[in-house]
């Protein structure tokens, strides 16, 4: 625990590490990076909160296009705020997590209504917006504002676990870890700190074969000395994800347009596109077959798609059928060559796939 650990020469490190972050920061869009001609400046806390928002649970590669797409379509975060909510669905489809876009907007809306356009800058009035938790609000109050907040993500957590060897497991160690991080958090550059530590972890302090030898702590890290950084973080023992089943079902007319329909607005994924489907159950005997299609046809079933949720591993049985033009069942239908322009998740792209090879290929 913090009190039997050695006493750390925090500021030191604090500024070997900023001095590696001077020299071999990423460059980021959202970021403004250290040199002489940026000094002072701040990155704006539009962009910081959206790319954050963005990053959780998805990587740096994989959000670059999303938030240079929300950019260009919405500069501001009050054009974000007055945009229709299945515009923003739509452009957010395949970033996963689809309760981030909700809050998103969400958010978008309290800034713009209640803030006049201007978010607060402090790491207590960021927290009290829609959406915004521990970590967005430390983010973003530390790298727009440069407040000395402690920010902990995946990455810091590693870095630190290893820097102090933390042997309690996670996540009951955070309280250790984060205390750690207030302890070497420097008054002077608090914001670029917080990003020395995520770059760090990401890209020297990975989570296998990490390169101590061009570490700015390797003369201290107490996991190096150890010939040990792999075994940190300590994780608690993982409990294996509940199944759970259902049956999926994917229409296309002779003229090659699919049956699409909205989930409901709240719970997983509310809000967004779906191929008609059954509930999702825990249950042995749950629907996954074809006794529960939206409508009679000639179902052909075609395998099935497996999806990791956060909470539950999900089956789905995909069945699909041709049909001639014209039927009405509730719904609507959009051309194959139209489906990226629709807010369907992963999952649903994973389903449709499934049932049509080519679905998404570029046409
Ligand atoms: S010395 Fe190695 S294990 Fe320790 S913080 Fe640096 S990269 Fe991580």
């Amino acid at each position: 625990m913090l009190d039997t650990l050695s006493p750390i020469p925090t500021l030191t490190h604090a500024h070997k590490l900023l001095s590696w972050y001077d020299r071999h920061h990423r460059e980021l869009p959202w970021r403004v990076s250290p040199s002489a001609a940026t000094a002072g400046k701040r990155a704006d806390p539009y962009h910081v909160w959206l790319s954050e928002v963005m990053l959780q649970q998805t990587t740096v590669q994989a959000v670059k296009p999303y938030f240079t797409k929300f950019l260009e379509r919405w500069p501001k975060v009050t054009d974000l705020a007055a945009a229709p909510s299945e515009d923003v669905m739509a452009a957010w489809a395949g970033l996963g997590y689809y309760a981030r876009a909700r809050n998103l907007k969400k958010c978008a809306e309290a800034v713009a209504n209640d803030h006049h356009g201007i978010f607060p800058d402090t790491e207590e009035g960021l927290r009290a917006l829609p959406g915004i938790g521990d970590y967005t609000s430390a983010a973003v109050a530390a790298i727009a504002f440069n407040r000395p907040s402690a920010v902990m993500d995946g990455n810091v957590e590693r870095v630190i676990s290893r820097l102090y060897a933390i042997d309690a497991p996670l996540p009951g160690s955070k309280p250790e870890m984060k205390a750690r991080v207030r302890e070497l958090t420097p008054t002077d550059r608090p914001g670029d700190f917080a990003q020395a530590m995520m770059d760090l972890g990401a890209t020297i302090c990975t989570p296998k074969r990490p390169a101590c030898a061009l570490c700015p702590f390797r003369d201290d890290c107490l996991a190096l000395a150890e010939h040990e950084p792999e075994r940190f973080p300590v994780k608690a023992a993982k409990k294996e994800k509940p199944v759970r089943v259902g049956a999926a079902f994917v229409a296309v007319t002779e003229n090659g347009e699919i049956l699409l329909r909205r989930r409901i607005e709240t719970g997983l994924l509310g809000g967004m596109t779906e191929v008609p489907t059954t509930a999702w159950t825990a249950r042995i005997d749950g629907g996954t077959d074809i006794d529960h299609a939206p409508f009679d046809s000639d179902w052909h079933p075609c395998g099935a798609i497996t999806h990791v949720f956060t909470h539950f591993e999900l089956r789905l049985s995909v069945f699909r059928t041709r049909i001639p033009a014209g039927k009405e069942p509730t719904g609507w239908w959009v051309p194959i060559e139209k489906l990226d322009d629709e807010a369907l998740p992963t999952v649903m792209k994973k389903v449709i796939t499934q049932a049509i090879p080519t679905a998404f290929a570029k046409h």
